[in-house]
């Protein structure tokens, strides 16, 4: 299939993505822990999302309102809330040469990231459609269409700029390989966030630093662990658990509840000797418009916080802020706001 750059945007391995030559790294020392670049590998949609009073039977038709094309894809969120948070943020990924394409890049191409390593192939961009009834049910059909193009070999090629990242971001919306082949190119920081979860490799598992998932997905990661945390187990049991299966640093999210952080000296006691610990962050009161997207909102903004040398639980902190301003709006990218902007939270 055809590739070329969606955008022509400069080498983002000689300018930081936000154009700002000034704090671009030594880019012959790919492992700079202070690299503030941010790069995500993974997907991008367009969600088209309807509107009934009640779902269609089989073989049935119903009026429907809405029907707004709006960007999604759990990579393409990722990537527009921490470049509207102000990170340096390139985006790895695909879309297709239908006219979806313009809607799925939508924001992110005015958010300041950098799109250079987003390829056009032939045939659909990814396509999520929604439809959610009165009752809050909500049914939704994806097709990959071009993110199913994201294997080894395409990430293989965007190889020089996943290495020489501060911090890399994946999640589950891209070929099983893909997301494996980005993970062992990374020599910064790789946020996991498996969602879906699919099954990966353990030497990738064990890579995330943190490894972020809600409290369903921490479950599903665990038996691909091969570890327990019991019945109906609280939050906390299945952070222990994942930290009994070798995670050293993670995030549950909880949504209303906030989230739980895990880590080497997460309790920022001095004298607990970075002891492996829990910290409980509370979420932000709003009034709930719309949750989808928020996870999403979660990880971009931690990514930034994260790449500019917050600890976890500060990154947390501030995700928490991010997160909960993108629920009192509708939609994923077109609720998330900007740096500058009032955040509600402390
Ligand atoms: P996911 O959508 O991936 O399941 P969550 O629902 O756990 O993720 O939400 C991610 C984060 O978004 C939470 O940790 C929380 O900080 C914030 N959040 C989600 N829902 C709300 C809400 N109703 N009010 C305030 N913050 C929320």
């Amino acid at each position: 299939s055809a590739s070329a750059p969606a955008s022509s945007g400069s080498s983002p391995s000689r300018r930081s993505p936000s154009g700002s030559a000034s704090t671009t790294p030594d880019p012959s020392d790919p492992s700079d822990p202070s690299d503030p670049r941010i790069v995500v590998v993974g997907s991008i949609n367009a969600d088209l999302s309807t509107r009934v009073a009640r779902h269609p039977q089989p073989g049935e038709t119903l009026h429907g309102t809405g029907g707004e094309v709006r960007p999604g894809g759990k990579g393409a969120n990722q990537a527009a809330a921490a470049a509207l948070q102000g990170g340096a943020v390139a985006m790895v990924g695909a879309v297709g040469d239908d006219a979806m394409a313009s809607d799925a890049l939508s924001v992110l191409s005015s958010s300041g990231a950098d799109l250079s390593a987003v390829h056009q192939v032939d045939g659909p961009t990814g396509l999520a459609v929604v439809t959610v009834s009165d009752d809050g049910e909500n049914t939704i059909v994806v097709v990959p269409g071009a993110n199913a193009t994201m294997n080894a070999a395409r990430v293989r090629e965007s190889g020089d700029l996943i290495a020489g990242a501060g911090v890399v971001v994946l999640q589950g919306e891209i070929p099983r390989d893909g997301i494996e082949e980005a993970a062992r190119r990374t020599r910064g920081r790789l946020i996991l966030n498996p969602a879906p979860v699919l099954e990966l490799d353990r030497d990738v598992l064990l890579r995330a630093d943190p490894l972020v998932v809600n409290e369903h997905e921490a479950a599903l990661v665990l038996d691909l662990l091969e570890e327990h945390a019991g019945s109906s187990p609280a939050p906390e049991d299945l952070a222990h658990a994942l930290h009994t299966a070798g995670i050293e640093s993670l995030v549950i999210t909880l949504g209303a509840e906030g989230a739980l952080v895990g880590g080497s000296g997460a309790d920022g006691e001095p004298q607990s000797d970075k002891a492996w610990s829990l910290v409980r962050v509370p979420a932000v009161t709003v009034r709930a418009v719309d949750t989808t997207g928020a996870g999403d909102a979660f990880v971009g903004s931690l990514a930034v916080r994260l790449a500019e040398g917050a600890s976890l639980v500060d990154a947390a902190r501030f995700a928490t802020r991010v997160s909960a301003a993108s629920v009192t709006r509708e939609g994923a990218q077109t609720s998330y706001p900007r740096r500058g902007e009032e955040l509600p939270g402390a």
